[in-house]
């Protein structure tokens, strides 16, 4: 029997997490985010259950280029435009939509020799300071791609640094419009917190990354409430089971000590797997579909939970490190993190199943 660790990844989760955005979406068309390997689920396992929406924004060319040679005709957005003008040309090619944010990537392109025109996303700082124009140069930049042949379509976009939190996008956002005004161009402006929780970003195009894979962008807001289903499942088994004494310690350290005889029950998961090493003791964890909590220091390949209240357990018996019993939210938040970087860090190694969009 192999190692038990194993991640399953649901494309009809995927698919009705589309359906439930595409609701919240009203007419905006969607793009679905799909950096970081589809945010560890795998971009090309997805693909049959991404493919209902109506673009894909990814970070690398050669992702954007396979997706497009498994034949998906809709947009195709690269996050961060084209680094080099060899990038840009094949994006022409390609029909890849590419970001515009900063004065060197705008250069490249008005002066560019394409084999076709490109679609192109010009993108504004509205407050984040991470990529994009300041209101003044993106107008300008505005003014010189609207009309410019080497630009097939133009939409305008930007990023919100907060949107998850109530009064978060009020500000970035009538930056956004004021930038934008005058301007036929499309818009787009949502992420996943700002599509579930402000209306008025909900625009020509939205961007949800993170509720397409069913995790919540909030903190006080679980996936469930948003009518989202988790996409993975990561479940192992228990592998031994050891009864301690009082006074005795679990794992690396001995940062746990029994203060009364319990089980601990050692499970074939660690942080060479992605489980986050700082998920302290009293991280959930869902054993025989009984909700308990972890017990000292994740090592490189096992992690310990406790089996005190749970008799039946033993070795062999279910473990599941985050899935549909299990948020992932809640496991990041124990750790201090993101479901974000929990789902993203799933590593190589772990073998995954994938079940079909239809049911
Ligand atoms: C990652 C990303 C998104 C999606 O954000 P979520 O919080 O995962 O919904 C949207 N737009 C841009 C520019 C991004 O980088």
């Amino acid at each position: 029997m192999p190692r038990p660790l194993r991640a399953h990844v649901d494309l009809a989760a995927i698919a009705a997490n589309l359906a439930v955005l595409r609701a919240h979406a009203g007419g905006a068309r969607l793009m679905a985010v799909a950096k970081a390997d589809a945010y560890g689920h795998g971009l090309m396992r997805c693909l049959p259950a991404l493919a209902a929406a109506d673009g894909l924004a990814l970070l690398e060319i050669e992702q954007a280029l396979r997706v497009r040679e498994a034949g998906f005709a809709g947009t195709v957005l690269l996050l961060e435009g084209a680094f080099d003008d060899a990038e840009l040309a094949l994006c022409a090619e390609r029909a890849l939509a590419v970001v515009v944010h900063d004065a060197r990537q705008l250069e490249r392109l008005e002066r560019a020799r394409l084999p076709r025109p490109v679609h192109a996303w010009l993108k504004l700082n509205s407050g984040m300071n991470r990529l994009g124009f300041r209101p003044d140069a993106f107008v300008s930049a505005r003014s010189a791609l609207e009309g410019h042949p080497n630009v097939a379509s133009l939409v305008l976009m930007t990023h919100f640094a907060a949107a998850e939190t109530p009064g978060g996008v009020a500000a970035p956002l009538a930056e956004f419009e004021r930038a934008c005004a005058g301007s036929r161009a499309p818009r787009s402006c949502a992420n996943s917190a700002a599509l579930l929780r402000h209306p008025a970003t909900r625009v020509q195009w939205v961007r949800p990354g993170i509720a397409v894979y069913g995790a919540t962008p909030f903190d006080d807001r679980d996936a469930a409430s948003l009518g989202l289903r988790p996409a993975m499942t990561l479940a192992s088994e228990v592998i031994a089971v050891q009864e301690l004494r009082p006074g005795e310690a679990v794992g690396y350290g001995g940062g746990f000590v029994a203060d009364r005889p319990m089980r601990a029950g050692i499970v074939a998961c660690g942080y060479a797997d992605g489980y986050p090493r700082h998920a302290p003791t009293g991280t959930p964890v869902v054993v025989a579909g009984t909700p308990t909590r972890t017990l000292g220091r994740v090592s490189m390949d096992m992690l310990a939970v406790d089996l005190t209240g749970l008799p039946d357990a033993g070795v062999g018996t279910a473990v599941e490190l985050w899935g549909r019993a299990q948020p992932v939210d809640a496991v990041a938040r124990a750790a201090g993190t993101v479901g974000y970087e929990l789902l993203c860090a799933l590593a190589p190694r772990v073998p995954v199943s994938v079940s079909p969009a239809a049911a």
